[in-house]
């Protein structure tokens, strides 16, 4: 099978044990790799920190991307204790909840601005601190959903976030492949998350997708971290520019 030993990723996201980006550090510690994650604030840090702690993490560092420098702080700390990156996972979105909550029509341009920075840019931001630190090749992946493809009801504003998302992740797939990083969007089906928790509806969400999926059943954070895991190993080297969803096969149905 293959493995990430040897190999340092980054993992921003983790807010809870039902976090998918906690289903991700898992299973890449699990692979072997070592791990740097991240905690929004004060706040959240209790919270994360023994977890990031249960799996041995090198870094356990704040990172909130709308905090001006705080990203760069966290890839100078990366390249002291490092000197190098592979691995870069951004599994964190945001939106003002009004916004959310509401019709796209309806969004301020202030709400629809800040969603597209936390949820989108932001990525764009760390995927240029990780650049230089992965001179030897990696793999860069972010979160996106159906939404982005098709109107689910009540995703609403993250529709046109996630889609940004999707076109960005093929542009940095673009940029970064002379230097063979790899940069890839996962799109896991509705999951019961703290993130999901501000979306509208969510239980029906996650019952209809139950209906409609070949397989009749939800996508999990474990089954989320084990694709991660493996796009960030060598043998996925050329597998770049993708959207991969892992939902269950929801979005084949009609
Ligand atoms: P979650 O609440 O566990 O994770 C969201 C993370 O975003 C949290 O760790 C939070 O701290 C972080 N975040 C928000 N604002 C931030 C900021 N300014 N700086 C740094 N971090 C910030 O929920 P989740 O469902 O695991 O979400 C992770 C990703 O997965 C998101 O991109 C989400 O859109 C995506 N996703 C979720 C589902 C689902 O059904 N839960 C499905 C598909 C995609």
């Amino acid at each position: 099978m293959f493995s990430l030993s040897g190999k340092k990723a980054l993992v921003v996201g983790v807010a809870n044990d039902q976090s998918i980006a906690w289903g991700i550090a898992r299973a890449m510690r699990n692979a072997g790799a070592d791990l740097a994650i991240t905690y929004l604030n004060a706040k959240a840090e209790p919270h994360v920190r023994p977890l990031a702690e249960a799996l041995g993490a090198t870094l356990i560092e704040p990172l909130d991307v709308s905090v001006a420098g705080e990203d760069r702080a966290l890839f100078d700390r990366i390249g002291r204790e490092w000197g190098r990156l592979d691995v870069l996972v951004h599994s964190i979105a945001f939106a003002p909840r009004q916004d959310l909550q509401g019709r796209v029509v309806d969004s301020s341009a202030e709400g629809f601005t800040l969603a597209m920075d936390i949820s989108v840019h932001s990525f764009v931001r760390l995927a240029r601190l990780a650049e230089p630190l992965m001179s030897a090749g990696g793999a860069c992946m972010a979160m996106s959903y159906y939404g982005a493809e098709k109107v689910i009801s009540n995703y609403n504003l993250m529709g046109p976030v996630k889609a940004a998302l999707e076109a960005t992740v093929r542009e940095l797939a673009s940029d970064l492949g002379t230097h063979d990083i790899s940069v890839n969007a996962l799109s896991p089906g509705p999951m019961a998350t703290r993130a999901a928790s501000g979306i509208a509806k969510f239980d029906e969400l996650m019952n209809r997708t139950i209906e409609n999926t070949p397989m009749h059943r939800l996508a999990t954070i474990e089954d989320v971290g084990a694709l991660a895991a493996f796009l960030a190993c060598d043998l996925a080297r050329n597998i770049t520019g993708n959207v991969i969803h892992v939902d269950a096969g929801a979005h084949i149905m009609g």
